[in-house]
C-alpha cells in the first residue's frame, strides 16, 4: 500500500470511529441509568468496609454497556530487530515506542499483533496490563525503586520514577481551582497482599474474600503504577469513595490522562475490567500512551489493546 493510500485509509478509519463513538455514546447513556441504580445501591453497601481491601469486587450484574469497536487504525511495521532486541528494548519504553515511530504507531500495532517486542506481562513497562486474568509475572514482582510523594496522606509510596508526574498532576488540579488531591494507598507488595487476602478468607470465605480484596499477585498496586487518591480541604481529606463526587474527582477525569495517568476502573465497563468503577484509582501508562488512550475513545486497558475481558478469576 502506498502512503497516500495509507494516509486514505487512516482517515477513512477515523472517521468510521468517530462515528461509530457517537452511536455507542447514545446507547451508553440510554444504559447509563440502569447502571446508575445497580451502583447506587453498591455504594449504600460499601459504606462500611474497610478502605483499602476494598477492591475487586464481583462484576455487576447490570453492567451489560457494550465495549465500543473501535475501527482499526492501520499499524505501522515493527521496527527492524524487533523480536531479536525484545529484552533490550524492553529496559527502555521510549527507545522503543520511538523505534515506532510514536506511541500511537506502536499501539496500533499491538492491537495489529504486529509489534513482538512490545510485551504486555513485563510488570517493568509502563504499559503492562493486569487483571484477574493477568497475574503479574514474576508473582513476587517488586518495583526496584519506591518514593513517598509529598502529596500523601499515608506513607503511600508509588515507583520512584512516576512520582515527578504525580506531583505536577496534584499541583496542576490545585492550579486550576479543582482543590486539593493526596495519595492514600499506593505500592502494596506481595506480602501485603497474601496476608489481606488470607485473613479475610479467614474471616468470610474465599467467595466473599474474592469479592473484597484482589488476590494476591493480581492487583496493579503492586506495580508501584496504581495510586488509590482523596480530595482534601480544609476540614481534612476525604475517603476513596468520596472522591467520585468532588470537584478533584471531576477534574481527574478530565484530565489526568496528560499527566500520564488513566482512571482504570471506569462506570459501565466492569464485565472488561472485572472492577466496580472506581473514580479514585489511576493508573500510570505514561503522557504518551495516555494521549493515544484519551484520544481514542478508551475506557479500559483491555479494549485499548484489544485484549479479552477479564470479568473474574480464571
Ligand atoms: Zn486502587
Amino acid at each position: 500500500m502506498s502512503y497516500a493510500q495509507r494516509v486514505a485509509a487512516r482517515r477513512r478509519a477515523v472517521f468510521l470511529r468517530r462515528a461509530r463513538r457517537v452511536a455507542v455514546i447514545a446507547l451508553a447513556a440510554a444504559t447509563m441509568l440502569v447502571a446508575e441504580v445497580s451502583l447506587i445501591s453498591q455504594l449504600v453497601d460499601r459504606g462500611e468496609a474497610a478502605a483499602v481491601v476494598r477492591e475487586g469486587a464481583p462484576e455487576a450484574p447490570a453492567a451489560l454497556i457494550p465495549v465500543p469497536v473501535i475501527e482499526q487504525v492501520e499499524a505501522a511495521d515493527p521496527p527492524e530487530g524487533c523480536a531479536a532486541d525484545a529484552a533490550l528494548r524492553a529496559k527502555d519504553p521510549a527507545a522503543l515506542m520511538k523505534a515506532f515511530g510514536g506511541a500511537a504507531a506502536m499501539h496500533a500495532a499491538v492491537r495489529a499483533g504486529d509489534a513482538p517486542c512490545v510485551s504486555l506481562d513485563d510488570p517493568a513497562l509502563p504499559w503492562v496490563v493486569v487483571n484477574k486474568q493477568r497475574p503479574l509475572d514474576p508473582i513476587h514482582y517488586a518495583p526496584a525503586e519506591l518514593r513517598v510523594p509529598p502529596s500523601h496522606v499515608t506513607d503511600a509510596s508509588l515507583r520512584a520514577d512516576v512520582v515527578d508526574s504525580f506531583e505536577q498532576l496534584v499541583a496542576e488540579a490545585a492550579n486550576a481551582g479543582a482543590g486539593s488531591l493526596s495519595l492514600f494507598s499506593g505500592y502494596r507488595s506481595y506480602d501485603t497482599q497474601v496476608s489481606t487476602y488470607d485473613s479475610q478468607v479467614g474471616a468470610r470465605g474465599q467467595q466473599k474474600a474474592d469479592a473484597l480484596s484482589a488476590r494476591p499477585g493480581f492487583s496493579e498496586h503492586q506495580l508501584g503504577l496504581a495510586a488509590d487518591v482523596v480530595a482534601c480541604g480544609a476540614a481534612g481529606c476525604g475517603t476513596i469513595y468520596e472522591l467520585g463526587g468532588t470537584p478533584q474527582g471531576e477534574w481527574l477525569a478530565q484530565n489526568s490522562w496528560r499527566f500520564g495517568w488513566i482512571i482504570r476502573y471506569e462506570h459501565g465497563h466492569t464485565h472488561a475490567t472485572g472492577y466496580e468503577p472506581e473514580p479514585w484509582h489511576l493508573r500510570y501508562i505514561g503522557p504518551e500512551l495516555a494521549a493515544v488512550y484519551h484520544e481514542g475513545g478508551y475506557h479500559s486497558l483491555e479494549e485499548f489493546f484489544g485484549l479479552p475481558a477479564a470479568p473474574d478469576y480464571r
